[in-house]
């Protein structure tokens, strides 16, 4: 009987197509093959082979591609993916396939150059200096050859032409040289060598039975005994199966448990803690193992600095993923992850998907970042889904932070995840010293932002030698520019977005879409000449206000949007941390992750900011943020402090963080959630409406609902105009699904878009299970 394959291709479909396969050809589920589709050749993945007599009537598959099947675990992962999300199952596939069109970039080729043997025709002084290090018969870079004999590139090019030099091209760098686990051992502190020495007994459960005595109840890092675990490791996805019993207290002592599944952990621990170094030393342990580790981190924190402590930790620098890296090196590295050549991998959230051989670890540093969820495509949250890949390859994970997102700290309470807490910083530092400066009394000057005392603490900082930050999370120059004849507020054409003034590039910008307009001389509404004005700080006003301040001192601005692009920034992070500056004017992009270690005060400018939107998350973010900030303060020799603008000092986030008392903010947070169904105690998910026309968009939002019927425990809010109601000239209409957690969310979702409305026209609805943003 003819064999048919159920082959799934990586385009926005739902389900895998039939095709015919060939006699002469063997087909095993994860192969990656070629396929006609409709009028072209696609690739696509076997998800499936069967016998059938109909197999006569397809069209057959092309034939198999020369690369690694798509493994087991990783055809699970997209599974899950697609059923959590709703993604369609293609979608998914995308994310951890090659696509075709990638490849097709080349790597540009290195010319390595040596001695020929030959004479050269005129032995010019410059060429015998070549030629003297060229002599050893060794093959160099041209550069570095011209480099190493202290003449230009052009000599060299010339004993090129004259036969005298013979040129080859190099092999490619390698994308990672293997990391020595034992190459730079820390001497750790007390408090991480008892972390360490949990996290390796909690990851390896038969280890920690051998020597028993070793790993319990020694947790200088106060870990609390968990409870019998409730399910699943990831809250959300109980339903998914799966959900046996497990009892982390059993893992610990190794007490006869004869199929332990590996543990997620957290790590908590106070900023400055030392938390990269105790998760290093799982790292090492995994390498020894000879397993792989991913370490994910959100994007931005990809340093140069942290990828040089990893150098200084394990002789080399790690494999790096991320949107940054060249098509031609990601397949390198893919290759180098599926042969199992490449140990560690640290990337962005999409290195989640790659296809390692023998994952033994996987790390989620600053787990409560927001960053880990993607908001377009498939709406995926990637500490999630590293649960997931962990629980799929039987892989322990450990999610690092200082303020965790309160659906792990839950989790952790109530013994799905391990915890493990470092209290204090590391080498006796102190948390710096945080206090308020109450707006409404202590009033910066008219048309100024900073108040007197702050300015005070700067000038006592930069006067002693040490750095000073002043946070605001808002790029540009200002928020929203207005003509004081006219009143005419300028606005994006195609977002329902103020346009943000950029002084230092004349423009004003739209933040959503990117559109940008010439700052005009004369108002484009009523035409009075000079009298727009800009409301409200962005960081290039705090600067140019700072500037006038402290003339003599060197101030950066530093936002995503720095000129010159992510390199760029990279090396100013750098420049920063070696005390190249006095005062760092920055975003929350110079809150998170980095060590400072000549900075001494933080000032906030605008603790309010985040407290006022209607994010259920708001005070959790707002909190995580304002801590993350200050903790950049004292993180060297000398302690910090920080000093904290603010409206509502008695406000119960801004309180929290005054006293220190993160653990009332917890417990208050936690109890605020459940009271209100709120994650993780309820489950949400968003379908965000869209289309060209308002009119339409809202009729399909409105025949959506009126589709939704939902059964007890369900509730459906909206209809409602989004907050950002155009984006790109779509306007977009939200409706919340707000559920209790044993609802089955996902197949309520689908059984809901299946019933409803037709997508007619551009109409676009996407599924957002689990919203981070309500925007
Ligand atoms: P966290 O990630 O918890 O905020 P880090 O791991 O960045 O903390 O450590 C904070 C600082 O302390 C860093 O400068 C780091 O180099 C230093 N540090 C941490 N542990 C050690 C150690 N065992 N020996 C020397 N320095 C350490
Ligand atoms: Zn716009």
């Amino acid at each position: 009987m003819p064999s048919v394959a159920e082959i799934l291709i990586p385009l926005a479909l739902d389900s895998a197509y039939s095709y015919a396969v060939p006699a002469g050809l063997t087909l095993a589920v994860g192969d990656v093959v070629q396929i006609p589709l409709g009028p072209r050749e696609t690739v696509g993945v076997v998800w499936g082979v069967r016998e059938s007599p109909s197999g006569t009537n397809l069209r057959p598959v092309t034939g198999r591609l020369g690369v690694p099947p798509l493994s087991g675990p990783l055809r699970e992962l997209v599974d899950w993916l697609a059923r959590y999300t709703l993604a369609p199952k293609g979608s998914a596939l995308a994310m951890t396939l090659r696509l075709p069109d990638e490849a097709a970039q080349a790597e540009t080729v290195r010319i390595g150059v040596r001695a020929s043997g030959k004479a050269p025709t005129r032995p010019t002084p410059a060429r015998l200096k070549v030629l003297a290090v060229a002599e050893d018969g060794a093959l160099r870079g041209k550069s570095a050859l011209a480099k190493e004999a202290g003449v230009s590139l052009s000599v060299v090019d010339g004993l090129i032409d004259d036969g005298a030099l013979e040129a080859t091209a190099l092999a490619p760098e390698p994308v990672a040289l293997p990391p020595d686990p034992d190459h730079a051992r820390v001497p750790l502190s007390e408090a991480q060598a008892g972390a360490v020495r949990d996290l390796i007994a909690m990851m390896n459960p038969a280890a920690a039975a051998a020597c028993p005595a070793d790993a319990v109840d020694e947790s200088g890092g106060g870990q609390r005994p968990g409870k019998a675990g409730l399910g699943s490791p990831l809250l959300e996805g109980d339903q998914q199966g799966e959900a046996g019993a497990e009892t982390p207290g059993k893992l610990i002592t190794g007490a006869g448990d004869a199929s332990p599944r590996a543990p997620t952990i957290l790590l908590e621990g106070v900023t400055g803690s030392g938390k990269t170094e105790v998760y290093f030393e799982a790292v090492a342990d995994c390498v020894r193992r000879g397993c792989q580790a991913l370490i994910l981190m959100p994007e931005i924190a990809l340093t140069a600095q942290f990828l040089d402590r990893f150098a200084e930790r394990f002789g080399v620098r790690p494999a790096t993923w991320h949107s940054g890296i060249g098509a031609k090196r990601r397949e390198r590295i893919r290759a180098g992850v599926a042969a199992g050549e490449i140990a560690v991998v640290v990337g962005a959230r999409s290195a989640l998907f790659l296809p390692f051989a023998r994952l033994g670890l996987i790390v989620v540093d600053e787990e409560h970042e927001a960053a880990y969820k993607q908001e377009d495509g498939v709406h995926y949250h990637a500490r999630d889904m590293a649960v997931v890949r962990g629980r799929i390859e039987n892989c322990p994970v450990v999610l690092a932070s200082a303020t965790p997102s309160i659906e792990t700290r839950v989790n952790a309470e109530r013994g799905r995840y391990r915890r493990l807490v470092l209290p204090e910083r590391f080498g006796g530092r102190r948390l710096p010293d945080i206090a308020a400066i109450d707006m409404r009394v202590d009033k910066p000057e008219r048309g100024s932002f900073i108040a007197p005392s702050l300015i005070a603490a700067v000038r006592e900082t930069v006067a002693a030698g040490d750095q000073a930050l002043l946070f605001l999370n808002r790029r540009g120059y200002a928020p929203l520019t207005l003509c004081r004849a006219c009143g005419h507020r300028y606005q994006c054409r195609n977002c329902s977005t103020w346009l943000v003034e950029h002084r230092f590039r004349r423009a004003l910008v739209c933040h959503q879409c990117g559109y940008a307009e010439r700052r005009p001389e004369s108002c484009s509404e009523c035409g009075t000449f000079d009298n727009l004005t800009p409301c409200g700080p962005g960081v290039e006003r705090i600067a140019e206000e700072v500037t006038a301040l402290f003339p003599d001192k060197r101030i950066i601005v530093l936002s995503s949007d720095f000129p010159g692009g992510a390199e760029r920034l990279r090396a100013e992070l750098q420049s920063v941390a070696d005390g190249d500056c006095d005062i760092v004017i920055g975003t929350q992009l110079v809150a998170k992750g980095h060590n400072f270690p000549h900075l001494t005060l933080v000032g906030v400018l605008d603790a309010d900011i985040g407290l006022t939107s209607g994010d259920p998350r708001a005070a959790e973010r707002t909190f995580q943020l304002l801590q993350q900030v200050t903790g950049r303060a004292g993180r060297g020799e000398k302690p910090g402090r920080a000093l904290v603008q603010t409206f509502q000092p008695d406000h119960p986030v801004i309180a929290a963080l005054l006293s220190g008392d993160v653990e009332r903010f917890y417990d208050e947070e936690i109890a605020a959630r459940e009271a209100a169904g709120l994650p993780p105690f309820g489950r949400l998910a968003a379908l965000i409406v869209s289309a060209n026309d308002r009119d339409v968009a809202e009729a399909h939002g409105q025949a959506l609902a009126r589709a939704a019927d939902p059964p007890d425990g369900v509730m459906v809010l909206g209809p409602a105009e989004a907050p950002l109601a155009l984006i790109r000239g779509r306007y977009r209409f939200r409706i919340l699904v707000k559920t209790e957690r044993s609802v089955d969310l996902q197949t309520y979702l689908r059984d809901w878009i299946a019933r409803g409305p037709k997508v007619r026209g551009n109409v676009k609805v996407a599924i957002d299970v689990d919203p981070q943003s309500f925007l």
